[in-house]
């Protein structure tokens, strides 16, 4: 039987404070190696759950895009701003008149970094590469960059931005892939 990814937290979270509490009587500090057992960290004994809600009425058309497959953000009709994620109003015109625009989806990757030691609740994925890449329109974007092998990511790269169901959860989000194989 596979186990629910919050039973999975669960039985993680519990191993984790088991070992902790141990280490802590051992050693008399909250300090041990990390998953891959290369570096020390600071394990905080007190948990805090963090959930928030924002309202999203306001750009409810980015998330419709999503289910369309479509990619879309907000570009100021006053001095043309483009801001990604969308934006409903702009900060420098004080202004909330704003173009809904599908994005081009081609960038070049400006810098990146690999993931290897990963929260809780991100500590089911594989090691994942975030990137930042220029668009063609001239924003940029922070998004995961889905490769098969991270050792192949180079600054300057082209990525195209698209639609994707992060799993296991199964929600639409977006990702960047290699443009070029
Ligand atoms: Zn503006």
């Amino acid at each position: 039987m596979v186990m629910s990814l919050e039973a999975r937290y669960e039985e993680f979270w519990r191993q984790s404070i088991k070992q902790l509490n141990e280490v802590v009587k051992a050693t008399g500090l909250p300090i041990a190696p990390d998953e891959k057992g290369q570096y020390s960290l600071w394990y905080d004994v007190r948990e805090m759950r963090l959930r928030f809600s924002i309202s999203v009425e306001r750009i409810k058309r980015f998330f419709e895009g999503l289910r369309e497959g479509k990619v879309y953000t907000t570009r100021c009709k006053r001095c043309g701003r483009y801001y990604f994620p969308p934006q409903a109003d702009c900060p420098y015109c004080k202004a909330s008149d704003m173009d809904w625009v599908e994005v081009s989806g081609e960038g070049e990757l400006l810098t990146y970094t690999i993931i290897n030691t990963k929260p809780l609740t991100y500590s089911h994925y594989p090691d994942y590469v975030v990137a930042i890449a220029r668009m063609r329109e001239g924003f940029n974007v922070l998004a995961w960059l889905r490769v098969d092998d991270s050792r192949k990511v180079r600054v300057g790269m082209k990525v195209k931005l698209q639609v994707v169901k992060r799993e296991p959860e199964g929600y639409l989000t977006y990702e960047f892939i290699p443009a070029e194989q």
